[in-house]
């Protein structure tokens, strides 16, 4: 494993500050569980929006979803020619190799 472990998490905890004070109350970050490290934050043009902060979320799954992937394509296999490319099961594998580094 390459990324940074799971699980993490959304927080809306943390603000920036400036000369004026504090802003960008519950901007949504996804760190590790812990809050000590950041995985992402959400650039300031976007960080009101709905889409955003649905965008945080499924980032915050990300190892989840990654890790139940590789363990649903580990147990079983549907595709009978083992590589068409266009079957669930063979997505799944591509998407594993992309996110494991491949191109
Ligand atoms: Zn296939």
């Amino acid at each position: 494993m390459k990324h940074t472990p799971g699980p993490w998490k959304v927080d809306y905890r943390y603000t920036c500050e400036d000369e004026d004070g504090p802003f960008g109350d519950n901007w949504p970050d996804v760190r590790t569980l812990d809050g000590s490290q950041i995985i992402c934050m959400t650039p300031q043009a976007v960080q009101d929006i709905p889409e955003a902060r649905a965008n945080a979320r499924i980032l915050a799954v990300s190892p989840d979803m990654f890790a139940v992937i590789k363990e649903m394509v580990s147990c079983r296999s549907d595709c009978n020619d083992r590589n068409c490319g266009e079957c669930t099961h063979c997505k799944a594998l591509a998407i594993i190799a992309k996110a494991e580094g491949a191109e």
